[in-house]
């Protein structure tokens, strides 16, 4: 097996990582994106810290959380277990859960539930007219003492705008704020991040101190050339994958 490429990137002296808080895997009904081949993406793209946030789904966060220990690179990549959660007025992200929320609660059971488990509730993409699922305005205004994190930088907003707007709304709150790419494939995972010295996520705090001393960016992306990108992506990685099956 060849070594990973583990990329170390320094700032004034200080080693930094990137942490995409918004991905989907295999564990999603609508991406392909295999567990197995995550670990080797983060070292590469220096994406040290990942929540996995599939949809209505929980167990992808586990699952790699034990291939990276397995591989050795648990000191080094942190894995978030997460779920995008389906509510009953749109969806919402629990970080940091130890079991699968059902879908169809309301966005308050929600909430209860991540805060019932210790989690944190993170506000994603939730102020694009245009997304279908995103939390309906009123559920937003009704919950919104309880959200722990607004995430500022989406990379699949129809308009940039709309993360203007979300990082407006968490100014206003005084909120930490994160980025998520919403990986459907390998290579979209860290394509929106938070820059912030190196460390382990273990915990909340853990990640909250990380986000204090983080900044914000990423790379948007026009969701027509998003799709098509996906679409070739997929079918490309299909060929990949047979290719690798021919040779054993
Ligand atoms: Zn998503």
């Amino acid at each position: 097996m060849r070594p990973l490429p583990n990329n170390l990137v320094f700032r004034e002296g200080v080693q930094v990582m990137r942490m995409d808080l918004h991905t989907h895997t295999e564990v999603s009904h609508d991406c392909r994106t295999r567990l197995r081949d995550i670990p080797a993406w983060m070292l590469r793209t220096n994406t040290r810290v990942i929540a996995v946030t599939d949809h209505d789904q929980q167990r992808g966060g586990p699952e790699l959380a034990r291939i990276v220990i397995d591989l050795g690179l648990d000191d080094r990549l942190s894995i978030i277990p997460g779920e995008e959660v389906t509510t009953s007025e749109g969806e919402l992200i629990g970080l940091f859960l130890r079991e699968r929320i059902p879908p169809g609660l309301t966005p308050e059971e929600t909430v209860s539930e991540i805060k019932a488990q210790g989690g944190l509730v993170m506000l994603q993409h939730g102020f694009d007219p245009l997304k279908r699922y995103r939390l309906k305005p009123e559920a937003t205004r009704r919950i919104a003492d309880s959200v722990d994190i607004v995430e500022t930088f989406n990379s699949r907003v129809s308009r940039h705008h709309w993360n203007l707007v979300a990082a407006a709304w968490a100014r206003e709150r005084n909120l930490p704020v994160c980025a998520g790419s919403d990986a459907h494939t390998l290579r979209d995972i860290g394509e929106a991040w938070v820059e912030t010295p190196f460390r382990v996520i273990y915990s909340p705090a853990d990640l909250l101190a990380a986000l204090r001393e983080g900044i914000v960016a990423g790379k948007w992306t026009h969701p027509v050339y998003a799709y098509g990108r996906k679409q070739w992506r997929t079918l490309n990685g299909r060929f990949r994958r047979d290719g690798e099956g021919q040779q054993g």
